[in-house]
């Protein structure tokens, strides 16, 4: 016997849980909801708490930011690479002999070739790929870094720390602004009053996020290349070739100064390792590109599987370096969306026909070349109206300035641009006439 119910008695979690279907929420996640919204004693808040369920699964979001690499919105924009189902892939079969393969094979070659590299492997990150070449090649030994290069990227990854747990030594060189050939030579050389050992690799990163300028003073790849221990290079950010044989017109005038991992490991670097979500234009992983007989022992390290990328992440990866090596940047969408025109931009802003047409400016974001500014164009509405885009069906995420909400129309692909008018127009109708 079950007590009856009064009008005035909580529903039981359950009866308020199925109440709740049909939002696409899976029932074991509807009953969370159910039993938090009881437990507060506002069983009424259970649609809403059911509601904010669906909203923070991953779904696909309209960038209008400008901002081209967006840590919050995944960097680099991935294409419709997915493999057809039934999605088993030959990712460990070798066709030809039936027997078993390697994943990082195929990947990796397409991009070592596309780097001009003897030879590569794939990880999750560049983060992973640093600790493994580290852990691979300089455990128990010093490794020599600039001052200058001792930096932080993203939230917590900082050369010194991630040095110290691939096992090896931290060898300071230089100071923050200047670091000169013969800093490294003694690094290398080792001695000194303590009778140091010498460093066994030099490493040597691209300070992505940040510039020092003023009185400074750089060693060049090339100048390092001959100090007789293996010289890897973190250029961090994914660009295959500085000229960018991808791109139609050549690189664009804002790439200035960004290091290549072609030209990299032409100066002489053994070693680079960079991002695939960022000017790659790929999925998230990292590369280790050069020396084939040190790929090799990476590629052998115990790590080497821990940090490896599954079939997915290998499936758009492989994509993103055919498209680099049929020099089709067209169909690369970071590539693509980077080299539009403002004037192209604009034709598709005044289309939108909602707002006020506006150049603004876009920028590569993602940790990649600070104060770098692309022209762009999009279009404006008073007032923030950044919470209302957000809640929009597929959300939107704009940016508010200056009392302005502006939407920079080179992150949107075209074919959102309909949802982005009507969302806009809708906020529009709503806002109060202004008084006479
Ligand atoms: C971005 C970056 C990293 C970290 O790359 P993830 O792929 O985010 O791990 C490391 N080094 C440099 C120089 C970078 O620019």
């Amino acid at each position: 016997m079950t007590a009856p119910r009064g009008p005035d008695r909580p529903p039981s979690v359950d009866a308020l849980a199925r109440s709740l279907t049909g939002t696409g929420v899976p029932h074991p996640l509807l009953v969370d909801a159910a039993r938090a919204a009881i437990a507060a004693g506002d069983p009424g808040s259970a649609p809403a708490r059911a509601a904010a369920i669906g909203r923070s699964l991953l779904q696909p979001v309209v960038n209008a930011t400008g901002v081209l690499l967006h840590t919050n919105l995944g960097r680099a924009p991935l294409g419709d690479h997915v493999l057809p189902a039934p999605a088993y892939s030959n990712l460990e079969l070798d066709l030809d002999t039936g027997g078993r393969g390697s994943r990082q094979d195929r990947t990796a070659a397409l991009l070592a070739r596309a780097a001009g590299a003897e030879a590569a492997i794939v990880v999750n990150n560049c983060a992973a790929a640093v600790v493994l070449v580290l852990a691979a090649l300089a455990a128990g030994h010093g490794v020599a870094v600039s001052r200058g290069e001792l930096i932080e990227i993203g939230g917590g990854f900082r050369i010194p720390d991630v040095l110290e747990q691939s096992g090896a030594t931290l060898v300071e060189v230089g100071t923050t602004n200047r670091t000169r050939f013969d800093d490294y030579r003694r690094a290398v050389e080792g001695g000194g009053w303590a009778a140091a050992p010498g460093a066994a690799l030099v490493l040597k990163v691209h300070p992505s996020n940040y510039r020092i300028s003023g009185f400074t003073e750089d060693v060049a790849v090339a100048d390092l290349a001959g100090l007789g221990v293996p010289l890897v290079v973190d250029i961090g950010s994914g660009l295959l070739d500085a000229g960018c044989p991808w791109l139609a017109d050549g690189p664009p005038s804002w790439l200035h100064g960004e290091p290549a991992a072609r030209q990299t490991l032409r100066a002489g670097a053994d070693l680079v390792t960079f991002s695939c979500d960022k000017l790659l234009g790929g999925p998230q992983a990292g590369v280790i590109a050069g020396d084939a007989e040190l790929v090799d022992r990476c590629a052998r390290h115990p790590l080497a599987r821990a940090l490896r990328p599954g079939g997915l992440v290998l499936g758009a990866l492989q994509e993103t370096a055919l498209a680099h090596l049929r020099r089709d940047g067209g169909s690369i969408p970071f590539w693509r969306m980077a080299t539009l025109t403002s004037g192209e931009l604009r034709v598709r802003a005044e289309a939108l026909g909602v707002g006020e047409v506006v150049a603004c400016a876009s920028v590569p974001g993602g940790g990649t070349l600070p104060g770098v500014q692309i022209p762009s164009c999009g279009v404006a509405v008073p007032g923030d109206h950044a919470a209302e885009l957000r809640s929009a069906t597929p959300p939107i995420v704009a940016r508010v300035a200056d009392g302005l909400t502006v939407c920079d129309l080179r992150t949107v692909h075209p074919a959102e641009d309909g949802h982005l008018a009507a969302t806009l127009a809708t906020i529009r109708s709503r806002e109060p006439e202004p008084r006479p």
